[in-house]
């Protein structure tokens, strides 16, 4: 049977877990007669993965018609969970035994390389001599923010060699060395499983037993051991079969082996390390130190002292990878993917980096040091200064209280959202958690976080987004549909409706998490009020399945949309009537309304908030859920400007949800202006006829009020 068949293929397929009460009367159902496969009626399935790949399906299957519980499903998820680890080692083990069989090759191979000169015989190179010559460097902004400081390199590849030949010991003494180091490794790699479980997750954990297995084959400590007994070192000879081992990985067919290239580096590495007694594995620093590295690996995040990360630059990695959410959410600056970083980098260097420009300045000259310094000071004074807003209102002069939300992503934003002042969330994305992880948290996993995040801002409101991927956010595990135009194709609540198997997941976890907090529900890129009604037909079939299991929930949890299409503009008097709440996604909003993709830099200037159609848009919503009594905010990036946020409270909007950082500028604002001035304001603009007159005309009022 072909993955494209049956329900186990669905299973595959979707990367899902499929549940169906009466299968023969599935589309997919296949029977295969001459298998003789009992009859069944009920259909279980669960993937098996890893990282993106599916290696198997758990299929469970009932006479009787029935329908699976959660907790059936739950279990069965953790069981497959463990299978998926040993079906993936079973697999490497598999593959490097195959290896072994190639040893004459192998050896072949080795006198090749030596001859051809691959392998190096000679002594060490020693450090590289760098001067001190000014770099720039430009990669991707990945976590905002800035920082001075000496490097600590991890993952130097230059150093490789300098301790090679350097006293080999007899060969017994060697191997007996190599022993010792391999045991620690051991026992290193168990600490990293335990310590990564505990602070990260159990999917994060799970490497670590792929590590141990490689590091307990003899396949590989054989290899080691016999080039030893030719004399190699120990450290060379790691080195020798980590590559090779590394090279045949790399070259690999199967996706999933070809990404074992780094963990078998990463395994070397430690070995050698344990052997040379600079314990990468555990690195401490003993000061605080910006990491330049290839790349952060698992056995990193484990181990390095947060505190001490003064910020990070790698060589790969981009905005989505491990590193950058960790150094998002703990306030660390750090700039990725700078091609050839670590030919360019070197111990004793200074470097600035720019987490927010993506600039990385090694050994900067002094003109480059004073505007940083500058930049820092102004930093310090203005962050004092906005510290002092916090806990003041954004009140208006004529007192009107506007509300100033935060718009948040990860658990962390909690501290820095209420570290600035912000009353509450305007707008909590909550695609950022599931791209984050391995596969589709189940609504338990989804409740706890959900609770944690309502805990932290009670008696706050919290918007909760309903998930809003595809367009430019993907999900490594999620296949969509090749699409010319994905930000106009199936994405968002379009995914929801169709995948109510992920949405009802969802709308349980929400509801479930009610009773901890003020949370209200939200659903982007709605187009039209039959999606409002199907929506709430859904979460109806929610609330009674949770009644039902006697779970409780806030059986008056508020309801919003965003507005972020212009035919959500055109019927909002429609919408209004389905929804408590408004919330205008101005990012979205301005892109289709102007027909500008709000990622392509080519038509930046298109993409313009204060254009003439996207001021009426706005007014429109806002005139619409005002005559109704009922709330409308803005949550995309315009919030954000403070010359916009006057325009848009003139216009009758009083609720911004914005990034926490900005909160304060825009308080201060606030603060500093009437309604009465801001509602002038708002009706000169509405009355230009261009983007650059609005502009200038803005412009002018900054200046003449001092704002
Ligand atoms: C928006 O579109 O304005 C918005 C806030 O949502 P996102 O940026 O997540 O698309
Ligand atoms: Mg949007």
């Amino acid at each position: 049977m072909k993955t494209s068949e049956g329900l186990t293929g669905l299973v595959i397929e979707q990367k899902g877990v499929v549940n169906i009460k009466n299968a023969p009367s599935h589309p997919r159902y296949k029977y295969f007669r001459e298998t003789k496969e009992e009859r069944f009626h009920s259909f279980l399935g669960i993937p098996l993965f890893e990282r993106k790949a599916p290696v198997g399906v758990i299929v469970v299957q009932t006479r009787e018609p029935r329908g699976f519980t959660p907790a059936e499903i739950s279990t069965l998820s953790t069981i497959a969970y463990q299978i998926s680890s040993i079906v993936i080692n079973a697999k490497l083990l598999d593959f490097i035994s195959k290896k072994e069989e190639e040893r004459a090759f192998f050896q072949q191979e080795l006198e090749r390389m030596r001859s051809a000169g691959v392998i190096k015989e000679g002594p060490a190179t020693g450090a590289r001599k760098k001067g001190k010559i000014p770099v720039t460097l430009v990669g991707t902004a990945a976590s905002p923010g800035s920082c001075r400081g000496k490097v600590y390199i991890l993952n130097r590849r230059d150093n490789r060699g300098e301790s090679d030949l350097d006293e080999v010991l007899p060969a017994e003494e060697e191997q007996k060395r190599f022993l010792i180091a391999l045991e620690k490794v051991k026992i290193q790699t168990l600490y990293m499983e335990k310590r990564v479980a505990q602070t990260l997750s159990k999917e994060d954990a799970a490497i670590f037993h792929t590590h141990l297995m490689i590091l307990e084959d003899r396949g590989y400590s054989g290899k080691v051991l016999e080039l030893i007994d030719c004399d190699y070192g120990a450290v060379r000879a790691i080195r020798e079969v980590t590559d090779h081992y590394v090279l045949a990985f790399s070259t690999m067919e199967d996706p999933y082996l070809r990404q074992r290239s780094a963990d078998m580096e990463d395994i070397g590495r430690r070995l050698v390390d344990s052997l040379e007694g600079s314990d990468r594995s555990r690195p401490r620093l003993k000061e605080k130190r910006i990491i330049v590295a290839e790349e952060i690996l698992p056995s990193d995040m484990a181990t390095l002292d947060h505190d001490k990360i003064l910020g990070i630059v790698t060589e790969k990695g981009d905005v989505n990878s491990h590193s950058s959410i960790m150094a998002k959410s703990l306030g660390i600056p750090a700039v990725l993917a700078i091609e050839g970083l670590l030919k360019k980098i070197g111990v004793k260097d200074e470097v600035i980096v720019d987490g927010t420009s993506g600039h990385v300045y090694i050994n900067p000259d002094e003109r480059v040091k004073v505007e940083y310094e500058r930049l820092q000071r102004d930093y310090g004074v203005k962050r004092r200064e906005m510290e002092g807003l916090r806990d003041l209102p954004a009140v208006t002069t004529d007192g009107v209280t506007v509300h100033l939300r935060a718009n948040i992503g990860l658990l962390s934003d909690v501290r820095i959202a209420l570290a600035h002042g912000a009353e509450g969330v305007g707008l909590y994305r909550t695609e950022f958690p599931y791209m984050a992880r391995k596969s589709f948290p189940d609504r338990h996993d989804q409740y706890r976080l959900y609770r944690k995040i309502l805990e932290g801002f009670a008696p706050l409101p919290v918007s909760i987004r309903t998930l809003d991927i595809g367009g430019d956010k993907g999900l490594p595990y999620f296949t969509y549909p090749k699409e010319d135009n994905p930000f106009m194709g199936w994405r968002s609540i379009r995914v929801s409706l169709e995948r109510r198997d992920i949405f009802i997941e969802q709308l349980a976890a929400v509801l479930m998490a009610s009773p901890h907090g003020k949370a209200s529900l939200m659903f982007p890129m709605v187009s039209g009020v039959d999606e409002i009604r199907a929506i709430k037909e859904i979460i109806t079939e929610v609330k009674e399945e949770l009644t039902r299991e006697g779970h409780p929930f806030n059986p008056e949890m508020r309801l919003g949309i965003m507005v972020e299409i212009p035919a959500a503009v055109q019927t909002a008097d429609i919408l209004i009537k389905e929804v408590d709440y408004f919330s205008i996604g101005t990012n979205d909003l301005i892109q289709y309304t102007l027909a500008a993709d709000r990622n392509n830099p080519k038509v930046k200037k298109y993409y313009d908030p204060f254009h003439p159609a996207v001021l009426h848009s706005i007014k429109r919503v806002a005139d619409v859920a005002n005559r109704a009594g009922k709330q409308v905010s803005i949550c995309g990036e315009m919030a954000a400007d403070p010359m916009a946020a006057v325009l848009l409270l003139g216009m009758g909007i009083s609720d911004l949800s914005l990034s926490a950082p900005s909160i304060p500028v825009v308080k201060q604002v606030i603060r500093q202006i009437s309604r009465a001035q801001a509602v002038e304001i708002a009706e000169k603009a509405l009355g230009m006829e261009s983007c650059v007159e609005i502009r200038d005309y803005l412009e002018g009022v900054r200046k003449k009020l001092e704002l």
